[in-house]
């Protein structure tokens, strides 16, 4: 068996298994190699029925006290009874398993082990799995690996086929030379591959694990020093001269004064765009730190020496956010401005495409739709990517080979320090804007349980009432998108009912389209909706100033990084804003996590402080955040290994790397899909 082949030649998928494998991303027997677990099931020993918490699966063991009893709710059987130790009880409830009651006896002693859940304010324990004595130690302290979930994948699949793969294929040749393993403590890719998916301890899996990350990183920086080498040195700048009037213009014309350091990179990039090579630069700020007005300066100033210019962002509701915003300040200034999503019908789409051929448009701003083929530039001068974390590395080059070789801008807010950043994008200069605008009010946080959210109905129905605006973000407890949407619609349902009715309340999700999405938001802009109920889709990039509350439900699932950004949607405008963390599992550990959110702005001091709460074998749990698509690696919490295999790529034993590298298809693969055509 080899990586490339389809999945279906393992043993036991067929091509149902296979459609469903493929929903998920698995195509090939390498994909599901690749497919991790996101957590293990701990098979930890008893304990007392009082120390039981929500959402943790456990073994307890005890006597049914209760009469067991039988509902009959059309066709679904209940069994309810209750399970007591000499700490305390535990209500047990079983679906469709009726001859349960010819087994279950009233005084007898049980071990179970079960999921704990929280109905109507009381712990119950859904659907135990009644262990013998001999299988509770068989296994006991094992784990099963727990894989992200969507459609009609199961676990059982999945680990099923796992080791049907690990039957028949090998895994023997390990292209990291020893050297550096032993350099970095690593243990061998096939060992390591293995452990992650059947570990026989956590340790086992800590271990696994790091070695993995370590060469998800280690190819996406080799790939990219790689790239860095190739690139630019020789493309000539056929911008020069810079006449600055409509740029100068667009300065004067705002209601703001720039802050030193979005003066300090303009005259980066002006710079770099009247030098002798082409600009590469990325351009990283906090959320809310004002990135948009530097692009958009940029942009004029090509767009006046007659070239076009071009900003892509990673969702339509962004791209139309920043096609509305530039085109009023832009076209006053006698420029024309055109926007190119996916949602736009053909015949839209077409008039678009002559437009830009015949230069009848100067800025063009989009999604993913700018790099169609079909697209033609007439004379591209620069390309910027808004929110380049959220795209493949991939997408920025092939938009740059399409104009020839216009210079190229990326903004991130991936709050990281300049170190990592020169990683991350080891192929571009990097401009910091450390300084929010001088107008803004730091946000005022606050950390609550759940019996604090009728208080922070009030407070949400006070600001509207003072003509602000909020976001509630919703739980997502699967990541399924049917899950997903009733979720929210739902979510919206209960809380129009504990609002006056005058707050217009609308729900956002992923599961919606474009053109529905784009409506929402337009909506929301314009404040004809009070409230907007999301999940977090809004928390890339996008700009409402008015809008003065973030309500984060279910907080204890998100990474602190994650909820920083989301945190960043508001406290854009001259209103205090406030955010409301609320969290669903006060247990101290978690409190203390969200704390950390209280006590700073600093994105990536939150990530690090997040990271030291954690024990090595909480890295399975949350991720910090989805940027830059690593599979495994998380470039907050594995910062560290990020940092090693940056210094690996550059050791000596790389020729060797290089050649057994060179007939693995599987890797270069990969590397194509990081940095595109490149040979290392
Ligand atoms: P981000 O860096 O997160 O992309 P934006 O560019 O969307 O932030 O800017 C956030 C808000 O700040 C916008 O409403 C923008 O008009 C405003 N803004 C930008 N620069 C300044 C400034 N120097 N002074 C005051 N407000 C500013
Ligand atoms: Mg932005």
């Amino acid at each position: 068996m080899q990586y490339t082949d389809n999945v279906e030649v393992i043993k036991g998928i067929g091509e149902k298994t296979a459609e469903i494998l493929k929903k998920v991303g698995i195509t090939r027997v390498g994909d599901l190699i690749e497919y991790y677990p996101r957590n293990y099931d701990i098979f930890n020993p008893i304990i007392p029925i009082s120390n039981v918490k929500v959402d943790e699966t456990v073994s307890i063991e005890g006597f049914i006290t209760d009469g067991i009893q039988i509902k009959k709710i059309r066709s679904l059987t209940i069994i309810n009874t209750r399970l007591k130790d000499s700490s305390d009880s535990i209500k047990l409830t079983w679906f469709n398993m009726p001859y349960l009651k010819n087994y279950l006896k009233l005084g007898s002693r049980y071990i179970l082990r079960g999921k704990v859940t929280r109905k109507n304010g009381f712990l119950v324990m859904d659907q135990p799995k009644i262990l013998s004595k001999e299988e509770y130690f068989n296994s006991l302290n094992s784990l099963t690996p727990i894989y992200p979930l969507t459609f009609k994948l199961t676990n059982t699949v999945v680990t099923k086929a796992m080791r049907e793969v690990f039957k028949g294929i090998n895994l023997d040749k390990d292209y990291l030379p020893v050297a550096i393993r032993k350099k970095y403590n690593l243990c061998e890719y096939g060992k390591a591959v293995k452990n992650i998916h059947f570990p026989k301890s956590l340790d086992d899996a800590i271990e696994a694990r790091k070695r993995l990350v370590f060469d998800e990183f280690f190819i996406f920086t080799l790939a990219l020093n790689r790239l860095k080498e190739n690139k630019n040195k020789d493309i000539n700048n056929y911008i020069t001269n810079f006449d600055s009037k409509a740029y100068d213009n667009l300065i004067n014309s705002l209601p703001y004064k720039l802050t030193n350091s979005q003066l300090k990179t303009l005259e980066e990039i002006k710079k770099d765009m009247s030098g002798e090579f082409v600009m590469n630069r990325l351009v990283q700020g906090d959320v809310g730190s004002g990135k948009t007005i530097v692009a958009i300066l940029s942009l004029i100033l090509v767009a006046e020496q007659g070239f076009q210019g071009v900003m892509m962002a990673p969702t339509e509701v962004l791209a139309v956010q920043h096609y509305e915003s530039i085109k009023k300040m832009i076209e006053p200034l006698g420029y024309k401005v055109a926007l190119l999503v996916g949602s736009m019908t053909a015949k839209e789409k077409k008039e678009t495409y002559e437009l830009i051929k015949n230069h009848q448009v100067h800025i063009i701003i989009g999604t993913h739709a700018l790099i169609q083929d079909k697209v033609e530039y007439d004379n591209l001068g620069l390309v910027i990517t808004d929110e380049q974390h959220r795209f493949g590395v991939r997408q920025r080059e092939n938009l740059a080979f399409k104009g020839n070789k216009p210079h190229i801008l990326v903004m991130s807010a991936t709050p990281i320090p300049r170190t990592l950043a020169i990683i991350l994008y080891g192929d571009l200069d990097v401009s910091i804007i450390d300084e929010l605008p001088a107008d803004r009010l730091p946000i005022k946080n606050c950390v609550v349980n759940t019996s604090y959210r009728n208080t922070a109905y009030k407070f949400i129905t006070k600001q509207v009432a003072e003509g602000r605006q909020a976001y509630i973000i919703c739980p997502m407890v699967e990541e399924s998108e049917t899950i997903e949407a009733e979720n929210i619609t739902d979510y919206v349902e209960m809380i129009k009912m504990e609002l006056p009715p005058y707050i217009v309340v609308e729900g956002l999700h992923g599961k919606m389209k474009p053109k529905e999405k784009n409506e929402i938001m337009d909506r929301f802009l314009k404040n004809e909706i009070h409230v907007l109920v999301s999940t977090t889709v809004i928390e890339v990039g996008v700009n409402v100033p008015n809008a003065s509350v973030m309500m984060v439900e279910n907080s204890e699932r998100f990474g602190l990084a994650q909820l920083h950004q989301l945190r960043g949607r508001v406290g854009r405008g001259c209103h205090q804003s406030y955010c409301i963390f609320m969290s669903s599992n006060d247990s101290k550990k978690n409190m203390d996590r969200l704390e950390i959110l209280n006590k700073s702005n600093d994105g990536f001091y939150i990530a690090s402080e997040d990271l030291k709460l954690r024990g090595p074998g909480d890295l399975f749990g949350i991720r910090q955040s989805g940027d830059f698509s690593f599979k495994i690696g998380d470039i907050f919490n594995d910062a560290k290994l990020l940092k090693e295999a940056n210094d690996a790529a550059k050791e000596i034993m790389l020729e060797d790397v290089k050649l057994m590298i060179k007939d693995n298809s599987w890797i270069n693969n990969k590397i194509v899909s990081y940095v595109g055509n490149v040979v290392l």
